[in-house]
């Protein structure tokens, strides 16, 4: 049965405590314990997967439902949930218990040690109205996603400098992925979210401190609040980086109009950290699947999975989107549309098919030739010719993304113009990833076709919210 598949059937109900690993809260686990928060870059590479401790009890007895949508996919809402025990809020998402929903929970739960992942934190199989389902609970992703937020910045112009940090995330989060032997693809702007902006809360206090001192304690300060800092994890270094200089110029006795500006410079800087989510089309890449009809498929996005091998075509696609994503972040559109607004003809869908795509004036005139040289290796139309992540990790672009220019861009005011075009370039991102994954899935016809459903039907859920899959707890 589905539940003695999840390795759960004997387990207690018992009461979770969402702050610790899910492994530890079932007695004993019957696979490893899952893969710490490890800093990028570093092996061992956990390749056996660690089963997920589902729990059976009800969900509502560790957690308060809200009527609070966060968000609305193709398998039903995301809804806010709070921990009865801390108070804590987190993202709670219902999807029937079949078995491709229990690969998307298992590889999450597997990969979500990384700090570019959404966590996931307790996952129940519960039956409402004889429909067996799963409720993944996850860190809330209160800041919302990764374009929404660079639209939202209206005239404080959003520079190459922080674009390359932002893909320094992404990457992180892939290399993490494919390290462990999983394909996530279905890597897309929607599934990159911003993790609550809690540490603007800390700079604000570590600024008014700052004020407080005396100048002569004021360097002993600056310094240790340098060593906190330094010790954290890679992502937090912008956030130092951006205290630091900050707390630098107030300590040269600027003029109190000079300290209040740097004051809300530093408030209203983006120093959340940006994560990935949703596995429903993640794959383990070190294991085969039946070969069927993979060659009727071909299209100019892919050679055929046999030529490269099925793991490197399966990653090859989260390279591709990798390359899309750090062409919108430079310019504001895709490389699949044309720059001013309009969606494509046919005739420039094909051109960008055969790799095609241009860098068009003025948004690229002033993108360092790096960032283009980068962007022409991911978006290869050949897949055994297009980076791996390995080497994207290893391109100077990324690797050095803190020396990256820190030019102004185009790209949130493009956006702001752009927002009616939005919902088409996703529908024609996930056309093309559709596309993709289809190389080298068993089920390909079925999926390319749930896939042009999938689209119908998050139209649907969006116009009616209301009418999702799973049911409503
Ligand atoms: P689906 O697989 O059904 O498409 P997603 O996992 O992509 O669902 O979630 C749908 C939407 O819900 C996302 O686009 C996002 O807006 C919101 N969402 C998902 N996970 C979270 C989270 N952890 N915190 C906050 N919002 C979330």
């Amino acid at each position: 049965s589905a539940q003695s598949a999840a390795g759960s059937a004997t387990e207690k109900k018992r009461k979770s405590t969402p702050r610790e690993s899910p492994a530890k809260q079932t007695s004993k686990p019957k696979s490893p314990t899952p893969p710490s928060p490890q800093p990028e870059n570093v092996e061992p590479i956990p390749r056996e997967q660690p089963k997920m401790p589902y729990h059976t009890h009800a969900v509502t007895t560790d957690y308060r439902i809200s009527r609070k949508v966060l968000g609305v996919g193709i398998n039903g809402k995301v809804v806010e949930c709070e921990h009865r025990g801390t108070g804590e809020k987190y993202a709670l998402k219902v999807l029937r218990d079949v078995p491709k929903a229990r690969r998307e929970v298992d590889l999450h739960y597997m990969a979500s040690g990384h700090v570019n992942i959404v966590r996931v934190v307790d996952v129940y199989e519960n039956s409402y109205n004889n429909v067996q389902c799963l409720l993944v609970v996850m860190e809330n992703m209160k800041g919302g996603e990764l374009f929404n937020r660079i639209q939202e910045r209206g005239q404080q112009a959003f520079t190459e400098r922080e674009a390359a940090a932002i893909m320094y995330e992404i990457c992180s989060a892939v290399a993490h992925l494919h390290r462990m032997a999983i394909a996530h693809r279905d890597l897309k702007p929607e599934n990159l979210l911003y993790a609550e902006c809690g540490k603007l809360g800390e700079a604000r206090v570590l600024l008014s401190t700052f004020y407080t001192l005396p100048e002569g304690q004021a360097n002993s300060v600056k310094y240790a609040y340098q060593r906190a800092y330094i010790s954290r994890e890679q992502g937090e270094r912008g956030e130092a980086r951006v205290l630091l200089s900050t707390l630098y110029k107030l300590s040269k006795g600027l003029p109190l109009s000079d300290k209040l500006a740097c004051q809300r410079a530093v408030t209203k800087t983006d120093i959340a950290r940006l994560k990935l989510t949703d596995f429903g089309f993640a794959k383990r890449t070190d294991e085969s699947e039946p070969q069927g009809l993979n060659t009727a498929c071909f299209t100019p996005y892919y050679c055929a999975p046999e030529v490269l091998g099925a793991e490197k075509y399966d990653k090859s696609c989260d390279l591709w989107s990798i390359g899309v994503i750090m062409y919108i972040l430079l310019c504001g559109y895709p490389p699949f549309f044309s720059a001013h607004g309009q969606p494509m003809s046919p005739g420039m869908k094909a051109k960008i098919k055969s790799g095609q795509y241009t860098f068009p004036a003025p948004e690229w005139d002033c993108v360092s030739e790096a960032a283009k040289d980068l962007i022409m290796k991911l978006l290869k139309t050949d897949p055994s010719e297009r980076y791996t992540i390995e080497q994207t990790m290893d391109h100077k672009w990324i690797t050095h993304y803190q020396k990256v220019p820190d030019t102004p861009l185009f790209t949130s005011s493009i956006l702001c113009d752009q927002r009616e075009q939005w919902g088409e370039m996703q529908d024609e991102m996930e056309k093309t990833l559709a596309s993709m994954r289809v190389g080298t899935d068993n089920m390909q016809i079925k999926n390319l076709a749930e896939s042009n459903n999938r689209l119908l039907a998050k139209r649907k859920q969006q116009r009616n919210p209301g009418g999702s899959s799973p049911p409503t707890i």
